[in-house]
């Protein structure tokens, strides 16, 4: 039997990268995935896989940054499937820049979505999450929220805040049966950090202990085990999955 076997999980920012590949890991273990990305057309090729392996998958477009769109999707879960087991809140933005040449939108932009999105979504989950009582929720930080990063306040302060964030909302709904977790990765290979100069990636490799950058797959593996049975006892908590990055 799939250990996720009948599980259905919205996960956001499910169109490429670690929300992806996190959608064809969910799915490959038995979950039923509503995947949002900002456009619908977006998340065809990983629907498309997810079908072509038997699996069942939703396609939801929207903004997370809105907080109507968190609402719509989960009630999009609910319709189609009557229940809501997981969220994996993902998406995330960056709109990097020295604190002195940082604009006010660039710091909003990024509050809103990385954080703003992140709280809205969570707050929708819950709604049927306390009517089942049970329910499990994975928030993607970053490690740079314990360490910093230069060029990243924006970035930084938005994945700190989900510390706080899910450690309260752990707290709040934990005697309902629902877990609350964070995921801090690393440095991952994704669109997102393709454009880095080579020497940002090469000393951001060097700094790993494993000694190379994390995959989507490597985050994906820790996300379906804070979702699946053996994370049923752990809430609250940051699992960094660094490769050793933030060890120093
Ligand atoms: P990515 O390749 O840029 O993918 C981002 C995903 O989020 C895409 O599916 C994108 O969908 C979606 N998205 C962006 N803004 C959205 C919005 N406003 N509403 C709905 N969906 C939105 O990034 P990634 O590297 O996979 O990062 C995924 C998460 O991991 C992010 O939260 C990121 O901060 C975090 N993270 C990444 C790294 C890394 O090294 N890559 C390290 C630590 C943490 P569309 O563009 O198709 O709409």
């Amino acid at each position: 039997m799939s250990e996720l076997a009948g599980a259905r999980v919205l996960v956001t920012g499910a169109s490429r990268g670690i929300g992806r590949a996190v959608a064809l890991e969910l799915a490959r273990h038995g979950a039923k995935v509503a995947g949002l990305a900002t456009r619908r057309a977006n998340l065809e090729p990983v629907a498309a896989a997810v079908r072509a392996a038997g699996g069942e998958f939703l396609e939801l477009e929207g903004d997370v940054a809105d907080p109507k769109c968190a609402a719509a999707c989960v009630e999009a879960v609910l319709e189609a499937w009557g229940g809501l087991d997981g969220l994996v809140a993902n998406a995330g933005i960056t709109r990097d820049n020295l604190l002195l040449r940082m604009s006010e939108q660039q710091f909003q932009e990024v509050i809103a979505t990385n954080l703003g999105g992140v709280f809205h979504c969570v707050k929708a989950a819950a709604r049927p999450m306390l009517k089942q009582r049970s329910g499990r929720m994975v928030l993607v930080g970053s490690v740079v929220a314990l360490i910093g990063n230069p060029g990243q306040a924006n970035y930084c302060a938005a994945k700190a805040g989900l510390h706080g964030l899910a450690r309260s909302v752990a707290l709040e709904l934990g005697s309902r049966g629902i877990t609350v977790n964070v995921v801090a990765p690393g440095y991952i290979q994704t669109e997102m950090t393709e454009d880095l100069p080579e020497a940002a990636k090469a000393a951001l490799t060097g700094k790993t202990a494993l000694g190379r950058p994390g995959t989507p797959e490597d985050v994906a593996g820790a996300v379906r085990f804070l979702l699946g049975p053996a994370g049923g006892y752990i809430t609250g908590q940051i699992l960094v999955v660094d490769g050793g990055l933030s060890l120093g």
